[in-house]
């Protein structure tokens, strides 16, 4: 085991890319296996010592911050212990990166369809966070993935879940640790919104005890180790931005795109007029009129891509899109520069939260297909309105955008808040999540409880006393540590 505890050595460990700051710990600990890791919870748990699990640290809100107590990383547990071509699934450990994944799964002609943009993000955090990205609109997220998770729980257990293994019978369940233990868990009430969603425990009637683990937020288990499904790398991938005079042209060809059932379109993205303004900076050549543009992905088969392009190009057309504000990837590396060029969004945004200082607001919200474009004309209007710095871009194939405001100034933020505050607001009242995918962690209470209301955050309160009774794992992560007490 490895022990960090001098400050500089530690400072990465005390932030993540939510901009969150006054993160502090008493040292990291890196366990090299898991009997280390239980010793060290069993440990943890007896002196009631708050414990952070440390994975790639993108997430973006707040979650990976420890506020008191040690940080436990999971960086040494990070091999790809296998990956069966025939079985289509492999077996990584949680400290192994998505793009280590997807590089080894590239070897076999096979990939992970769980496709964060962010790739230095950990298998584990993955998990941990139920994530999700631009091709979830074809293969879903983390969740539909996972087939067995081995786990250290606060108490020091080592168990493993395989999927289909455990079911609970309605909202209860009742299962048996190796030592002997017995567990029972009695899920929350409240039913979850028909949408792409990463918000506070994933509960369902009858659902696979699994669930439960993924998309937790550090707060029930240490995730070590993971089988996940494959799939055949497909012949081609070809991809296309098209730009458009306005947004609302923009949303319309999405809407378009989402009704070709018989494309195998696998993401549709979406970029509005200040994310082209950022993007240009990136590539002076984003066309000078556009004001929104949809960046999009298809599979298929080998040598199409000419074909293809003329298929979309009528298409796009028919949206007021032209050949010249049409980009199409010619080739494979035309491909993987498009989809540089999209991942650019996210990185841009995430420097100018830096650099403001202040932390990030962002929302993350989704609602059903019928509303979408009722919550969009929202956030147009109110940022319109208030003014306020904003950028507007994401999964729209998902119904599901980060609507981004970006004060310059102290004397904004305020207005940050409570201009996200009212989308979250309008996204619930739409019947949408607060959270598609990136979760909860320690600056989203406040849009959770919109969501769920006291009596469903305090439900969950007791299945995290259920699972970790000395109150330990990932405290302020999805609720306010105080309701443990
Ligand atoms: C530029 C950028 C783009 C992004 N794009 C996307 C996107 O497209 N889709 C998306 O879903 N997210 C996206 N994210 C957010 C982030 O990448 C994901 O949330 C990712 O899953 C976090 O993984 P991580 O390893 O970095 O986790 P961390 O940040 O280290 O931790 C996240 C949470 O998981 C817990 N955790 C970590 N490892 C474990 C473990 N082994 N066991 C139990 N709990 C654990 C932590 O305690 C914490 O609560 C983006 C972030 C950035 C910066």
């Amino acid at each position: 085991m490895i022990t960090k505890s001098d400050s500089t050595t530690i400072k990465s460990y005390l932030e993540d890319s939510s901009n969150l700051h006054g993160g502090h710990a008493d040292k990291v600990l890196i366990p090299e296996n898991t009997a280390e890791l239980s010793s060290i919870l069993i440990e943890c748990t007896s002196k009631k010592m708050p414990v952070t699990i440390s994975g790639g640290g993108t997430t973006t809100t707040g979650s990976r911050i420890p506020f008191g107590g040690i940080v436990v990383s999971t960086e040494k547990l990070n091999r790809i212990i296998s990956i069966d071509k025939r079985a289509l699934s492999c077996v990584v450990e949680a400290g192994a990166t998505v793009d280590d994944l997807q590089s080894a799964c590239g070897k076999e002609g096979l990939f992970y369809t769980s496709h964060p943009t962010e790739k230095n993000a950990f298998l584990g955090g993955t998990i941990a966070t139920n994530a999700s990205g631009a091709r979830s609109y074809r293969y879903g997220p983390t969740r539909k993935a996972v087939k067995r998770l081995k786990m250290v729980l606060a108490t020091g257990e080592i168990f493993e879940l395989r999927r289909g293994e455990k079911l609970f019978t309605g909202r209860g369940v009742s299962f048996g640790l190796p030592g002997g233990r017995r567990i029972e868990v009695a899920l929350p009430s409240y039913d979850m919104p028909n949408v792409k969603n990463a918000a506070g425990y994933f509960v369902k009637d009858d659902m696979d005890l699994i669930d439960l683990f993924i998309g937790q937020e550090g707060t029930l288990s240490v995730i070590t180790e993971a089988e996940l499904g494959l799939e055949l790398k497909p012949p081609e991938i070809r991809s296309c931005f098209a730009f458009f005079k306005d947004e609302e042209n923009s949303w319309a060809f999405a809407e378009d795109l989402k009704g070709k059932k018989e494309w195998k379109i696998l993401s549709v993205e979406y970029f509005s007029e200040n994310a082209l303004k950022l993007l240009r900076r990136k590539n002076p050549n984003v066309p000078p009129a556009s004001r929104g543009a949809i960046f999009f992905e298809e599979e298929g088969e080998e040598g199409q891509r000419y074909s293809a392009a003329d298929r979309w190009l009528k298409f796009i057309k028919t949206r007021g899109g032209s050949v010249d504000d049409t980009w199409v990837a010619m080739n494979e590396k035309d491909a993987e520069n498009f989809t540089s060029f999209r991942y650019a969004i996210p990185e841009a945004v995430n420097e100018i939260v830096k650099a403001s200082g202040f932390r990030k607001f962002s929302t993350d919200i989704a609602v059903p297909g019928g509303n979408f474009l009722e919550m969009m004309r929202f956030y147009k209007d109110l940022f319109r309105d208030d003014g306020i710095r904003n950028v507007v871009f994401g999964h729209i194939g998902e119904n599901h955008v980060h609507a981004n405001a970006l004060p310059v100034q102290g004397a904004e933020l305020r207005r940050a808040e409570s201009i996200c505050l009212e989308f979250v607001k309008k996204g619930v009242s739409l019947g949408g999540t607060v959270s598609a995918e990136h979760g909860i962690g320690k600056i989203k209470h406040m849009y959770l409880k919109e969501m769920y209301g006291d009596k469903g955050i305090s439900e969950m309160v007791m299945v995290k006393k259920a699972l970790d009774p000395g109150a330990i794992l990932g405290l302020d992560n999805i609720f306010p540590k105080e309701l443990l007490q």
